[in-house]
């Protein structure tokens, strides 16, 4: 199938593309992964593509004040290969290779991945684990929101209709932090049936602020509030009892709510001895 007709327009800058989206029905264009798919099967039919890729000054990866920023337009693979990434933001470099195959690494964009909130990706569901916020500007000026308050409902956001996404922030990686991330997939690259980032504080012999976001279980990535009190607490047995509590996961193509739940316990063993390892 091929696109309903669309006009494109490359914006110049920042400023422009905010400008350029004000048209009716305009949509902002970044590594296309999951845009160009839409808009071949006609699921979306915009009347204007607004193209970021030319903005300057998105696609860099900087420290500041404690926190890693990755600029909205940074590519997987030049995370995947950033130093940066792997020293301050270890948990985004684990989830990284497990998003599509390296042709969709080369061109996807953090900011896109963070913008589409496909409930079963891996990067949003890691922001909300490590407690990170999200740079956004739009006509009225910038702001930040937190991932707490980024993801709303399904593919939904904080992001308005003329907003662009231009940075992701998380705090730097310290000695104590504790990381763990796992998986399910069909195949290695496809969306995730069940996946589970977490992040936690090393404290004594156990963990403290620990958080546990589940992706693939409902319209949005989860905290398992209850579970994380209950590994916070070294219980790992309560921990998985106390999922009913927090998830309640949807039957969909890739598998029963009912095997999902089991899934989402089998994942919280797997990271809960992730989370219990200094890093080496
Ligand atoms: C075969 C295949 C397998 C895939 N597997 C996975 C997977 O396992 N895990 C995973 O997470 N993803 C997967 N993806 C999706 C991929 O990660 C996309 O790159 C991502 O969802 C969107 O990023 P993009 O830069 O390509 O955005 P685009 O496709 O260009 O845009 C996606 C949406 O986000 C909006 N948008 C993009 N950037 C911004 C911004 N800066 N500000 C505001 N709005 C913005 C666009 O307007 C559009 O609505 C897969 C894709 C394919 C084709």
């Amino acid at each position: 199938m091929k696109p309903a007709p669309f006009a494109y327009a490359k914006a110049r800058s920042l400023a422009h593309a905010i400008e350029l989206l004000a048209n009716d029905d305009a949509r902002l264009l970044a590594g296309g992964q999951s845009l160009i798919a839409t808009l071949n099967m006609r699921l979306s039919h915009p009347a204007l593509l607004v193209d970021i890729n030319g903005v300057a000054g998105l696609d860099r990866i900087t420290s500041k004040n404690g926190k890693l920023e990755i600029g909205a337009l940074v590519r997987y693979a030049q995370a995947e290969n950033s130093t940066d990434v792997a020293r301050q933001a270890p948990l985004i470099a684990l989830a990284l290779p497990h998003i599509g195959h390296p042709a969709i690494r080369n061109r996807g964009t953090v900011g896109g991945s963070l913008a589409f909130a496909d409930p079963a990706a891996e990067l949003p569901a890691c922001l909300l684990a490590l407690e990170g916020e999200i740079d956004v500007t739009g006509p009225q000026g910038a702001r930040t929101v937190k991932a707490d308050d980024f993801f709303q409902g399904l593919f939904e956001t904080a992001l308005g209709a003329d907003d662009v996404l231009t940075a992701i922030r998380v705090p730097a990686a310290t000695a104590e932090t504790r990381l763990g991330f796992s998986e399910f997939a069909r195949r290695h690259g496809d969306y995730a049936m069940v996946g589970l980032a977490g992040c936690a504080r090393a404290a004594g012999k156990g963990l403290g602020d620990v958080r546990l976001a589940y992706f693939g279980v409902g319209a949005t990535p989860v905290r398992a509030r209850n579970a994380e009190h209950a590994l916070a607490g070294g219980d790992v047995d309560a921990a998985v009892q106390a999922l009913v509590k927090d998830l309640n996961p949807p039957d969909d193509v890739q598998a029963t709510g009912a095997v999902k739940m089991h899934l989402a316990g089998v994942l919280l063993r797997r990271v809960a001895r992730q989370l219990a390892e200094a890093p080496s």
